[in-house]
């Protein structure tokens, strides 16, 4: 991890939010995605597509867990039933996707009483191991200010880790349906056609399209591109669509203006591209 987060020192704060292909994000750069449950890798599908494209090696970190599984869906499961399934509904969207297997790596992490990591010393030397092997320049996560336990849990322990390593990290916090409030700083539209593709990624978990389409009486796809709809709506894009990311980098020094934003460098100087 030892490439500083900026490629040229010319650095300009973003004022507005950056559409993620007018950024100058080194290839050499790789992507963590660091994920509480199955799926959250998916609800990025289309960033992390165009970021795989454009040379970034990607890895994905995903916690072991059976939570989020209905008796219903296929009764009879125990806990551990559940959290195959779930992994074997993760692996078939990289393949999907077109990650190779080993791009996974499964997170066995203490978790509580509804299969959730819990803030604790031994979950926070995990993460800090695996981010280390690992040596990402980016870590995609969900963001920590969201009513899902898994998700608080989440941040918290790469704060942790990303506060004992002192290497330079920018972390993209993802704008989830339960997040509860966020600053967007990056965003990464996209079209019907990638809206389709993508809605045959989130189907590849399948086992929670039936809990959405039970619960919220629409499918797991809805739910995750009605968002999409409501981020491009919000930021006035020519697109459909668009997946949100707050911005926060570690270990980088504050500039004059005390934005830490400046990591990020666009192309463009007319500023972002809808
Ligand atoms: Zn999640």
């Amino acid at each position: 991890m030892t490439p500083p987060l900026t490629t040229d020192g010319s650095l300009i704060a973003a004022e507005k939010p950056c559409a993620i292909p007018d950024l100058a994000l080194p290839r050499t750069w790789k992507i963590l995605v660091l994920a509480p449950h199955p799926d959250d890798f998916d609800a990025i599908g289309v960033t992390l597509k165009h970021l795989a494209r454009n040379g970034h090696a990607i890895a994905l970190g995903v916690v072991r867990t059976g939570s989020g599984v209905e008796d219903a869906y296929r009764p009879g499961l125990t806990l551990a039933d559940k959290a195959d399934l779930r992994e074997q509904e993760q692996r078939r969207s990289l393949q999907f996707f077109g990650l190779p297997p080993e791009a996974l790596t499964v997170l066995r992490l203490t978790n509580d009483a509804d299969d959730q990591p819990i803030d604790c010393p031994e979950n926070g030397a995990l993460i800090a191991a695996f981010v280390r092997a690992q040596t990402p320049e980016i870590v995609c996560l969900p963001h920590g200010n969201d009513t899902n336990n898994g998700h608080r849990v989440m941040y918290a322990l790469l704060k942790q880790a990303a506060r004992g390593s002192g290497h330079p990290l920018a972390l993209l916090l993802i704008r989830d349906p339960k997040t509860i409030e966020m600053r967007t700083d990056v965003y990464m539209p996209f079209d019907q056609a990638d809206a389709e593709w993508k809605s045959r990624l989130l189907r590849c978990h399948d086992s929670q399209h039936h809990r959405n389409l039970r619960t919220r009486n629409h499918g797991f796809d809805d739910r995750i591109l009605t968002l999409n709809r409501e981020i491009a709506r919000g930021l006035s894009l020519a697109h459909e669509y668009a997946e949100a990311f707050e911005l926060e980098c570690d270990n980088v020094p504050r500039t004059g203006n005390g934005s830490l934003i400046t990591a990020f460098r666009p192309q463009s100087p007319e500023g972002p591209s809808t």
